[in-house]
């Protein structure tokens, strides 16, 4: 098998919505910060990791060709109940396993795409450092939510918890490098990429989107330099 070609796809990521990547408490050194926003440990500015956005478009295009598992659970009382996981594909040879990277161990196939960090626009940047001189505020807002039993969706009683976002209307920049090898067939390996752009924009980014965070809209897109959009993608 031989590399053939890498192509480049870059374009921006704009925030419809709040965006919320969970980041780790210890990492950025916020005690009391119950979800913190992932943020760069020199520039302190939030970014968006390169696996979160992976992991979403695989996730979506698993699902859509229907490459997950079922799995039946039993619960204490031995009642079945039939609940989706989306365990990854390991079978290597389709276009998920192909494009994404299979799990499995003896799969040979390299991983096509490569989805790099999206860190915050110029435009952002600035925005944001408009406002801190002029206000004073930290743009990257917290916000006090009731917290959800995760298992029955009830809310519980009394604790609201803060959670850490970036808001609307903030751009980061994409790209991806996406690899050709001889035995591809490019054009099918860069519909199934766009297909999987435009399943960003249906469902949404980082977490806690079942609430409305991560809704966004992919902007200024593409592909080594010429322009695409996502109208003309199928369903
Ligand atoms: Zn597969």
């Amino acid at each position: 098998m031989k590399l053939m070609k890498i192509n480049k796809i870059t374009g921006e990521i704009f925030c419809l919505s709040n965006l919320h990547i969970g980041g780790s408490k210890d990492s950025i050194g916020i005690g009391f910060m119950d979800n913190p926003v992932i943020k760069h440990p020199i520039t302190s500015e939030p970014y968006i990791p390169g696996s979160s956005i992976k992991g979403r478009m695989r996730c979506n295009m698993e699902r859509r060709l229907g490459r997950y598992k079922t799995v039946v659970k039993k619960d204490e009382h031995g009642i079945e109940t039939k609940e989706i996981r989306h365990e990854p594909c390991r079978c290597g040879s389709c276009l998920v396993c192909k494009t994404f990277g299979s799990m499995s161990k003896n799969a040979d196939s390299p991983t096509r795409l490569i989805v790099r960090d999206a860190y915050l626009t110029e435009d952002s940047k600035a925005k944001n450092r408009d406002i801190m001189d002029e206000k004073g505020i930290n743009i990257y807002g917290v916000k006090y939510e009731t917290a959800i039993d995760r298992k029955t969706g009830a809310a519980l009683g009394g604790s609201l918890r803060p959670i850490e976002y970036v808001p609307s209307e903030t751009a980061f920049n994409l790209e991806m490098k996406l690899q050709i090898f001889d035995i591809d067939n490019e054009d099918e390996i860069i519909s199934f990429v766009k297909r999987a752009l435009k399943s960003l924009e249906e469902t949404y980014i980082g977490g806690m989107g079942s609430r409305g965070y991560g809704q966004v809209k992919l902007r200024n897109l593409r592909l080594n330099g010429e322009p695409f959009d996502l109208e003309s993608v199928n369903f």
